[in-house]
Order: structure tokens, then C-alpha cells, then sequence
């Protein structure tokens, strides 16, 4: 048995343990940091869905780099943690004990799949997403020579992993249980337009009904087909189950630390936990939403890493205000050449959630003028409270711009500010990069919901 001794401990390797520790050691360079990740090979897990088709091709080329982190004198080791004792401070590893000060944990997620479908995980041919890299590397090795792939599960990844494999001239279903694809990110009429991107490179999308029964017609323990709830039956030779993440809490639940809603680590504002040695961040920990405060199941790289700084620069006392009170759900996803963002609540989710909005929704194009050569439509909704005109919503399909206006959409959000300053606000405009400074759109937008808003309607 060996002793280890750290000042800062990070269990897992993930985005939010990657920036944690990062983080960490440059609030605190004379601190010995150490990361314990499960694998030796890490994968960027947002990019997962490409190692299924041409983009990335294999997952090789999809391993998260620990440069930075080996630079910096951050030490690495693999191997799961088995047990940790908060009081005594030591988490054990192999044989090995680990003593250290304070305690980060950052053990992610892995696939939730509904009870009722637990036991189709035993056929074969059947898969989660998981972030596992041998994981991906049968699902991969699997599918060469398959030609019907039903997907279930019609959120982003369900989404891009169908879209990779259609690519490659697979025969891929989605089944949702919503009307259209991506319902928790986007309106249903956006829904509609990447749904419709989405069928365009040859997946089909089976709306409003669920799988109620993975079937071996055959009895040797290989899928063939998935029965439905509205009784279509569907043969297959894969089914993919894309049906969300769980936080990965055991190792904390055993180690006494409480649990908060959906099962997450509960934490403070700061990411620590009722002992404020131990800190929780990542898909781990537990979540509220920025703008209803109700619990909140998302689970983002870009909330992850968030956390992953706030809990770095906190851990022997508070360093810097925490900018931010929940996750606005700020992300991105493309289907082909399109991109579709998302960030704050959508009109449908402020309806729910009883806040009275007002929505403005703008089409353009993302250069001036649109003869520029490599002009694309774009198209921004914004989602604004009816009174005082805070924007807390915003929805946007365009080309790879959009992944950066995204961005500044949610930083309107967390800053609380409102339609007026918006109307307002200065743009960099520039014919091959922008919009034209007439008609940016998210101004535009913005104008809109003011105009509703003096006119009450
Ligand atoms: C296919 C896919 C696509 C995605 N795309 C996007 C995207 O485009 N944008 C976005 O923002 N988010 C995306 N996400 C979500 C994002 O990947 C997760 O939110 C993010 O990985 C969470 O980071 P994490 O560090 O909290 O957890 P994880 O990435 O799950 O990492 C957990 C770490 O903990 C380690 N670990 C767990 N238990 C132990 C133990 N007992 N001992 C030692 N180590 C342990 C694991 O080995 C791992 O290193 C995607 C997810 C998937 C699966």
C-alpha cells in the first residue's frame, strides 16, 4: 500500500475535473493538485457523435489533450476510486490511500435508460452513449456493416449520433416522445426546421410515441426490432438508447455526502458541499435552472467547466463572486451546414413556468449584402419577461456564426439585461463576417418585443 499526499484532490478527468484542477492550481500555484480519472484515455465527449462518421471517422482522433494540465504540474493517475472517507480525509485507489486537503468531485454522468428498457442492454445490438471510449469503439466497430440503425431519443445527441450515421449511408430512426426534435432547446417551429434538416440527409423522425419493447424475434439474443407504443413495429439491427444522462454519485452517496434533487451532489453557490473541504461540479453535481430556479436536469461541458472555475477559485475561501445562479442550458448543435442554438428558457418553457414573455423573431442573413458568396439565412427569437424586458431566452438557426452569437445572447441573459439596452448595444458588423449593422438580428429581434411591448400585445 502506498500513501499518496495532495493538497487538492479532483476525482475525474471530465471537463469540469479538468478545469477545476486547471483552475486550482492557478489560483493556488504552491498547492499539490492531483486528478484521478477512471481511463486512460479520455475522450472530448461533445465531439463523441463524430467519431460515427466522416467528420472525426474514429475515436482516436477525438482524446482530450492533458497538456496544459501536465504543464502546469497538475499529476495525473488512472484507476477508480473505491471508497472515500471525508472525516479521516483519504480516498482509496487500488491498494493505494490517498490523503488530502480538500476534496473535488467530479465524477460526471453515465446513460440513464428507463427501467422498462434496462434489460434490452443485454441483446446484442444494443448501446447507450456512453463516454467510454471502448464503449464507442464496439458501437463503432458494430455498426460497419449494419444498415438499420433506430435511434431512441430525439435530444441533441440522440440527434447528431443519427445525423453521423445517416452520413454514411446507414438507414437511421429517431423516436421521440415529443412533436419535434430537440424539444427541450428549441420552439416547435424551430423544431420543425431542424427536423426537417434532419430528414433531409435521410433520417426519418417518429414524433409523439415510444418505445415500449425492444424485440429478438429470433431468440439468439440479437435486436431485430423495437415495438412502439402506438404498435408500429420497426426492424433493426441497432437501437441506440439516447435517452439522457444521471449524475454519477454513488462514490459520494457512500462517502455520506447528501444528495440533492435528480439525484445530483448537493452544493452550494460556491460548489461546496455541508463540508466545505468537499466541493462537487460537473453533471455530478446537483443543478438549478438560471432563470425559473427550478431543479434542473441539463447537463452541459459549458455549465460543467462554469462550475469547474468557481469551485477552482474557491477552495480555501472565496475569491471572486459566482457570476452566476443556475445553468442557462447555452449550447449548440448543427445538422449538416446549418447550426441551431439555444440558451435561457424557450417561450413554450416560460408558458410552464407561469412568467409572462413577450417574443420577437427575426430572419436576415449573415452577410451584407446577401450576394456575398458564402451568405446564409439566419434567424434569431428572443424571449423577453413582459415586464421590465429582461431577455431570458434566445433561439437561433444560421451558419457557424451562430455558435459564437449564442454566446452573447447568454451573456444578455446572465447579465439580466433588457430588450432596451439591447436596441442599443454596439455591433462590429464587416460584409464577409456579419450581418449588416441595419438589421443585426438580435437587435432586430429586440426591437420587435419592444414594439409588442408598446402595443400590448
Ligand atoms: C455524445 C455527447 C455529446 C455532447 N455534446 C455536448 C456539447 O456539444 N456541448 C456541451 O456543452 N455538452 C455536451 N455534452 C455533455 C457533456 O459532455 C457533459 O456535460 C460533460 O462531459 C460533463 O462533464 P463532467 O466532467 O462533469 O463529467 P464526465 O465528462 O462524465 O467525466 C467524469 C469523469 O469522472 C471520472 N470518474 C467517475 N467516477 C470515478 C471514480 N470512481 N474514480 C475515478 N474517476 C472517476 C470519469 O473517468 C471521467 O473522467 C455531450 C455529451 C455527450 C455524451
Amino acid at each position: 500500500m502506498k500513501k499518496i499526499q495532495c493538497d487538492v484532490l479532483v476525482i475525474g478527468g471530465g471537463p469540469a475535473g479538468g478545469v477545476s484542477a486547471v483552475t486550482a492550481k492557478m489560483n493556488y500555484p504552491h498547492k499539490e493538485i492531483l486528478v484521478v480519472r477512471e481511463h486512460e484515455v479520455q475522450l472530448v465527449p461533445c465531439a463523441i457523435p463524430y467519431v460515427f462518421g466522416e467528420t472525426l471517422g474514429c475515436s482516436e482522433k477525438d482524446v482530450a489533450s492533458c497538456a496544459m494540465a501536465e504543464e502546469m504540474g497538475i499529476a495525473t493517475l488512472v484507476g477508480k476510486v473505491k471508497n472515500v472517507d471525508t472525516q479521516k480525509k483519504i480516498a482509496y485507489l487500488n491498494e493505494d490511500e490517498i490523503h488530502f486537503d480538500k476534496l473535488i468531485f467530479a465524477t460526471g454522468s453515465t446513460p440513464f435508460v428507463h427501467a422498462s428498457l434496462e434489460h434490452a442492454l443485454d441483446l446484442e445490438g444494443v448501446f447507450t452513449i456512453s463516454k467510454n471510449k471502448d464503449f464507442i469503439d464496439k458501437l463503432d466497430a458494430y455498426a460497419k456493416d449494419k444498415e438499420e440503425i433506430v435511434v431512441v431519443g430525439s435530444g441533441f445527441i440522440g440527434v447528431e449520433v443519427a445525423v453521423e450515421f445517416a452520413t454514411k449511408g446507414k438507414n437511421v430512426t429517431v423516436i421521440g416522445g415529443s412533436k419535434h426534435i430537440l424539444e427541450n432547446a428549441f420552439d416547435g417551429e424551430l423544431g420543425n426546421v431542424a427536423e426537417e434538416h434532419m430528414e433531409k440527409v435521410g433520417v426519418t423522425y417518429i414524433g409523439e410515441d415510444r418505445v415500449v419493447e425492444v424485440i429478438d424475434k429470433n431468440g439468439d439474443n440479437v435486436v431485430n426490432a423495437v415495438k412502439l407504443k402506438s404498435g408500429k413495429i420497426i426492424d433493426t439491427q441497432i437501437v441506440i438508447l439516447a435517452t439522457g444522462y444521471k449524475p454519477n454519485t454513488t462514490l459520494a452517496q457512500n462517502a455520506g455526502v447528501s444528495l440533492g434533487h435528480y439525484q445530483g451532489i448537493w452544493v452550494d453557490e460556491y460548489m461546496r458541499t455541508a463540508n466545505h473541504d468537499i466541493f462537487a461540479v460537473g453533471d455530478c453535481s446537483a443543478r438549478r435552472d438560471f432563470i425559473t430556479k427550478e431543479p434542473s436536469k441539463v447537463m452541459l461541458a459549458s455549465t460543467s467547466s462554469a462550475e469547474g472555475r468557481v469551485a477552482g477559485s474557491s477552495l480555501y475561501g472565496i475569491h471572486y463572486l459566482k457570476g452566476f445562479s443556475g445553468t442557462i442550458a447555452i449550447f449548440s448543435t448543427m445538422i449538416q451546414e446549418i447550426a441551431f442554438s439555444s440558451a435561457g428558457v424557450t417561450q413554450a418553457q416560460a408558458k410552464r413556468a407561469g412568467i409572462d414573455v413577450v417574443v420577437g423573431s427575426f430572419s436576415g442573413v449573415n452577410r451584407h449584402p446577401a450576394t456575398i458568396p458564402d451568405a446564409q439565412e439566419q434567424f434569431v427569437k428572443l424571449v423577453a419577461m413582459r415586464n421590465g424586458g429582461q431577455i431570458i431566452g434566445g433561439q437561433i438557426i444560421g451558419g457557424k456564426e451562430t455558435g459564437e452569437m449564442i454566446n452573447l445572447i447568454g451573456m444578455i441573459i446572465e447579465s439580466h439585461f433588457d430588450i432596451y439596452k439591447v436596441m442599443s448595444m454596439q455591433v462590429a458588423t464587416q460584409p464577409k463576417l456579419t450581418a449588416a449593422p441595419t438589421s443585426y438580428p438580435v437587435v432586430m429581434a429586440a426591437h420587435i418585443i419592444a414594439q409588442k411591448i408598446h402595443k400590448g400585445v
